[in-house]
């Protein structure tokens, strides 16, 4: 006991002097803060920087970085899925060597991840918000996370496994947390903050000030909203369970209010929702119209969201200026995985089309990378740890699967930079019967393997001939050479990830259901 008092009384002298030093928000070394600004499901469709056809939305904090920094328009995942795409981006590797393959399944945290390497280095760590790894934060002096998915209303949090209930709007409330921990922070320390947003995950329920933002404007259909999945396209296409039309429930069209609205926000939500849900019933749409006013319906609310998210980023980035740490900060936004937004006839995420295959990168660091600049190389989620780590000044472990894209952000691109992908999905059959599958992405081509349990398709995308993916080119004579050399490098890819035969990738990497193994041969 005495040595406890005695440590107590050690410390608390110490903190004393500490604080009586004079603060500065300069770290004392040249290592730049980090802060990590991660939402879940934001495809970049949805950030006007972007340029997507259909102009949205506008998201001028977000262009913010892009202006002031540095626009990725080919940030890849291996895996377009949320929790497999999370713990991608904590160990820089691939689902089969870090074990989530599927959402659902647990996070082995005594892993190697960055986090844990900038702590051991010097650096505080924080993560605030969504996580999904389905076990404790690890590497972080500071967590405060959303129970599983989270509640987008009032949402109960774990702060250091302790439960906390909170009041409010997840977005605002992560962004507040962010902005106290960074208040608070030890300032002799230079800081990695993973502020991870929840929204716009499904339901994609707006901020309750933002419903009826858009005044009720119609939004542009995308080219492909009733797809008929027809040009040699499978069974995988035709049997999904994604669909505006099939899928989209009463909740998802916001006919249900969602039960975690405490009465005055309810009020709030009927106020908008009920005239618009009771002219909707009177209509009694049917085929097309009813997938056209999901449609509309759903860019409503997801978009909502998207203006919470921009807000947040907004303030953060006032934050850092006020406190002037703008200079000295890498600023990274981005996402577990791009979406679809109509396009296909679908919702959700899962394959390796463009919308979903593709994320939002967007990076500022004023002492490096020049304002306003794009890059359109292929770079991943998976190449974030070592990026990070880099930008840290601290060498990548070799076990690692990414490269660091710091050259990138320099204006350099290293001749023997990436020109292919390699992606792999595997969840089935819930929740949404996308048949597994994996391939090569190249800037142009992806050559596509459907392979279980109930198919065995090869399928090819030319995305110059058809960029909005609608064909399948496999049998096309003029393109059997292409085909070889993609099924070539399909094999290196997988030889230098280590990817395992299809046999021996475990039955649970699919899901609970099926005990079969896979079918189909590795090309
Ligand atoms: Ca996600």
């Amino acid at each position: 006991m005495r040595s406890v008092l005695y440590l107590a009384a050690f410390f608390g002298v110490f903190s004393h002097l500490k604080a009586a030093e004079p603060q500065t928000d300069k770290p004392p070394t040249a290592r730049p803060n980090i802060l990590f600004i991660f939402s879940d499901d934001h495809t970049w469709q949805a950030i006007s920087c972007y340029g997507e056809k259909r102009q949205l939305i506008q998201t001028p904090n977000i262009d913010r970085l892009a202006a002031e920094g540095m626009k990725f328009t080919r940030c890849l995942v291996p895996n377009s899925i949320c929790a497999p795409s999370r713990a991608v981006v904590l160990t820089g590797k691939y689902s089969h060597l870090n074990g989530v393959y599927r959402n659902g399944q647990p996070f082995d945290g005594s892993q190697t991840t960055f986090p844990k390497l900038l702590q051991q280095a010097g650096y505080q760590t924080a993560l605030i918000g969504k996580w999904h790894l389905a076990s404790n934060p690890t590497g972080f002096d500071y967590w405060e996370i959303l129970p599983g998915q989270g509640l987008y209303y009032n949402p109960p949090m774990i702060r250091m496994g302790q439960p906390v209930q909170h009041q409010g709007y997840v977005t605002d409330i992560i962004t507040d947390l962010s902005i106290e921990w960074l208040k608070k922070r030890d300032r002799s320390k230079p800081f990695l903050l993973m502020c991870q947003h929840k929204a716009p995950h499904r339901r994609w329920e707006p901020p309750l000030r933002h419903l009826g933002w858009d005044g009720d404007r119609p939004y542009p259909e995308p080219d492909t909203l009733f797809d008929d999945y027809g040009n040699g396209r499978g069974l995988a296409w035709r049997d999904q369970d994604m669909s505006l039309e099939k899928t989209f429930d009463q909740w998802d069209a916001k006919l249900i209010p969602p039960s975690d609205l405490n009465p005055e926000q309810r009020k709030l939500w009927d106020a908008y929702y009920e005239p618009r849900n009771a002219k909707f019933r009177a209509a009694n749409l049917q085929g097309k119209d009813l997938v056209r006013w999901r449609y509309q319906r759903y860019m409503h609310d997801y978009l909502g969201c998207i203006k919470g998210i921009d807000e947040s980023v907004g303030r953060l980035l006032r934050f850092l200026d006020e406190e002037g740490l703008a200079e000295n900060t890498v600023v990274v936004y981005s996402s577990d995985q791009g979406f679809f937004l109509g396009e296909h006839g679908w919702f959700d995420k899962r394959w390796i089309l463009e919308p979903s295959l593709r994320t939002p990168l967007l990076v500022r660091w004023p002492a490096v990378v020049k304002p306003g600049t794009q890059c359109d190389k292929i770079v991943s989620v998976l190449d974030f740890a070592q990026t990070f780590l880099d930008i840290a000044g601290l060498p990548q472990p070799p076990e690692m699967q990414g490269r660091s894209f710091l050259p990138l952000l320099r204006g350099q691109t290293p001749p023997d930079w990436r020109t292919s992908f390699y992606y792999h999905y595997y969840e089935y059959p819930q929740p949404h019967r996308v048949r597994p599958h994996y391939g090569v992405v190249t800037e142009r081509y992806k050559l596509v393997h459907f392979y279980w349990p109930d198919v065995d398709q090869w399928e090819l995308y030319d995305l110059a001939a058809d960029p909005e993916e609608t064909k399948n080119f496999i049998d096309d004579p003029a393109y059997t050479k292409v085909v070889e050399e993609l099924r070539e490098e399909l094999r290196r890819l997988q030889q230098q990830y280590k990817v395992p035969p299809l046999d021996q990738t475990p039955p649970t990497a699919y899901g609970p259901l099926p005990k079969t193994k896979p079918k189909g041969k590795t090309p």
